[in-house]
């Protein structure tokens, strides 16, 4: 079996103490990039689509690719469904032979967020498929738990733990500063909070929005518990500037066996260096 979930791989970084980055990948090329690059370093993967990616690039189709590299270059690897939302979708994607799943509710108030979360993890641990799903981008109105003005976007420790016990989880995305796309300004982890949430829950930890940090907070983060970083805005920026380049300078090209090779290798240098940053390399 070279398609898993990521069950066993989670609780084995967690226990050992590095995280399994999760790379976003949309075609032929990124996965080649990140199955090869991942087998070189002997590294634990994670592959993420989110559905508009599945709609791009048809879910038939990326298992079959995955699939296939994985046993060419003798790399189990996981297929995780990034930010899905509708039980209907992650369904036929589990039965496209899928085994890892992120629902995310975090933007429903917190008992529909728990009950869409159950209702998943229910199908879900039927098929062995493992689930993560995330707490914290709302504020105010959440359940009997009260959560400050300046909490609004962070997981609260607590209602992590009630989150957990109701719905049957195997690992959290937390909120804890983090955010989709690039920074700004350096963003402001609230580590405390990290630690707080490792101590009342049991479930590996996910950090999403990876893209940019430093590599000093990855480190932290993994050291307070994080056994899976989330990578998508750097690879992208990566391969297409370097396409971008390639195309300025040879403005005649036209095959794309020739100008996807720059863009390939400069995402494998991102993901090179996640997979150090991360500490996973030899973890396999
Ligand atoms: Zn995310």
């Amino acid at each position: 079996m070279f398609i898993i979930s990521t069950k066993t791989m989670l609780s084995k970084a967690q226990r050992e103490g590095y995280a399994v980055p999760a790379f976003n990948i949309h075609n032929l090329e990124t996965l080649q990039v990140v199955v090869e690059t991942a087998a070189e370093l002997r590294s634990p993967l994670i592959v993420a689509g989110t559905p508009g990616t599945f709609s791009y690039a048809g879910i038939g189709n990326i298992v079959a690719i995955a699939a296939d590299l994985a046993k060419t270059y003798n790399q189990p690897l996981a297929i995780h469904l990034d930010h899905h939302e509708e039980l209907a979708d992650i369904e036929r994607k589990v039965h496209a032979g899928v085994r890892s799943v992120m629902i995310d509710g975090s933007h429903l108030p917190y008992a529909e967020n728990v009950a869409v979360v159950k209702a998943v993890t229910d199908f879900c641990h039927r098929y062995d498929v493992s689930v993560e799903a995330e707490l914290g981008r709302l504020g105010g109105q959440e359940d009997d738990l009260i959560v400050d003005a300046k909490d609004t976007r962070f997981t609260n420790p607590q209602q992590a733990q009630d989150f957990i016990e109701k719905t049957g989880i195997d690992s959290l995305a937390v909120a804890i500063g983090t955010a989709h796309g690039l920074y700004s300004e350096e963003p402001k982890l609230d580590f405390d909070r990290l630690a707080e949430i490792r101590q009342a829950v049991e479930v590996p930890l996910v950090l999403h929005g990876a893209s940019g940090l430093p590599a000093a907070d990855i480190r932290r983060a993994i050291g307070l518990g994080i056994c899976k970083v989330n990578v998508a805005t750097e690879l992208k920026i990566a391969f297409s500037d370097a396409l971008k380049a390639y195309l300025l300078l040879h403005p005649n090209a036209s095959d794309p066996r020739h100008y996807m090779v720059p863009a390939k290798a400069a995402m494998k240098e991102v993901v090179r260096k996640v997979i150090h940053d991360c500490g996973c390399e030899g973890k396999l």
